[in-house]
């Protein structure tokens, strides 16, 4: 699979995993809510395109952070704040396999 499109789908698979916490919060607030078994059948379905490594890392990496795939600016990981090397910011933007921070083992993706 391209990078960007494995990006895409797990930016997405992000967000709807950022929804449904948030849904959770509110059911144990005591809140009805709507949508869920949308949205989990939604994020099922995109986890599937991933390819299982990258989806084990992404599990694994959701348990310790809120948000596992993050931008760099600057060379800096916004996750973690944490400049890169200079070679990597280099060869991440043309690369096309996915990076991942090595300080805190984000994915990474860059704003330009
Ligand atoms: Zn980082």
């Amino acid at each position: 699979m391209n990078k960007s499109k494995e990006l895409f789908i797990l930016v997405s698979l992000q967000d709807l995993d950022i929804m449904l916490r948030e849904i959770a919060e509110e059911e144990e607030l005591g809140f009805e809510t709507k949508g869920k078994e949308k949205l989990q059948k939604a994020r099922d379905e995109l986890a599937r395109q991933l390819s299982p490594s990258v989806l084990h890392t992404y599990q694994r990496l959701s348990k310790h952070y809120k948000r596992v795939v993050v931008p760099v600016k600057d060379d800096v990981c916004l996750g973690c704040f944490v400049k890169l090397p200079t070679s990597v910011g280099a060869r991440g933007k043309e690369d096309i396999t996915l990076y991942r921070c090595e300080n805190c083992g984000r994915f990474l993706y860059w704003l330009d």
